[in-house]
């Protein structure tokens, strides 16, 4: 988190707020989350904002003068656009950009790690940067149609949907209600995949974006709120009944994730170790 669903509609919102505003200055305070130091950030001073946009998990701020902000959350960042400027004691700013009228677009993080990122780049270079470069097609709207011979790997399909060289936009969230919708075990290998779970791998994944994106729609609105209200069904609801089948939803914890699963529909049945609980008793 945030991921596809919740970068496409932090970018909408503010495309839709900021398109055509004007930039008085901008600043990075604290730890930089800065990334690049050319040009430099007063470089977007009385700039116009073009456009937001996402590609990938990242957003995109257009500037007229040829510059562009590529901006990633990673984890607990939030781009968030307030009414007034932010206060001295505000400790989680990672960027303050500035609008002419005294709106202010803020970079914010939450929690102890500062992960979440910001380059200033010359917009012809956006697409070689290395955060972009690498980045496989586009997981909404349309999954790339070559989808099952891209995952033709010997790892598991948990791992590769997350993989943002494999198809860009999934994370640890939605990659549990994708497999869960398409009915196919986290752990299933991608080179095991036949053409008809690769199919409904497909359709599972514009399905459930599209249904997320949707939801956020009606109930997001600007400033985007710290917590978003996540329409997750599978993930976050271990110990919880599956809602397709009404048999308890089982986890697998690992060091910084959780996978989630139905064990009826998604491993035959079958109750996978969990790794956090192993360690434990070792
Ligand atoms: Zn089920």
């Amino acid at each position: 988190m945030p991921e596809l669903p919740e970068v496409e509609i932090t970018a909408r919102r503010l495309d839709a707020a900021l398109r055509g505003a004007q930039i008085e200055s901008a600043l990075a305070p604290g730890i930089n989350a800065l990334k690049t130091f050319r040009p430099p950030l007063s470089a977007l001073d009385d700039r116009a904002i073009t456009g937001v946009r996402r590609r990938g998990k990242n957003v995109v701020v257009d500037v007229s003068g040829d510059l562009t902000l590529l901006v990633h959350l990673m984890s607990a960042g939030r781009l968030q656009l307030f009414d007034k400027r932010a206060g001295p004691r505000d400790r989680t700013s990672r960027l303050l950009v500035r609008i002419a009228g005294g709106r202010e677009l803020r970079l914010r993080e939450f929690g102890t790690k500062q992960a979440a990122w910001v380059k200033l780049v010359r917009a012809d270079q956006l697409e070689t940067d290395e955060a972009l470069a690498k980045l496989g097609p586009e997981a909404w709207p349309d999954p790339p149609a070559d989808l099952g011979a891209r995952l033709q790997a010997p790892r598991p399909l948990h791992g590769m949907l997350r993989d943002q060289r494999v198809i860009a936009g999934i994370g640890r969230s939605w990659v549990d209600e994708i497999l869960w919708t398409a009915r196919l075990s986290p752990f299933k290998r991608g080179d095991d995949l036949s053409d008809e779970e690769a199919a409904a791998l497909r359709d599972a994944i514009a399905t459930v974006l599209d249904g997320a994106i949707e939801h956020y729609e009606c109930v997001v609105a600007l400033p985007i709120a710290d917590k978003l209200p996540l329409p997750l069904l599978v993930h976050r609801h271990a110990g919880e009944p599956c809602p397709r089948c009404a048999t308890t939803i089982e986890a697998v914890h690992y060091e910084d994730y959780v996978i989630c699963y139905c064990p009826a529909e998604q491993t035959a049945g079958r109750v996978l170790k969990d790794r956090r609980l192993s360690r434990l008793l070792k």
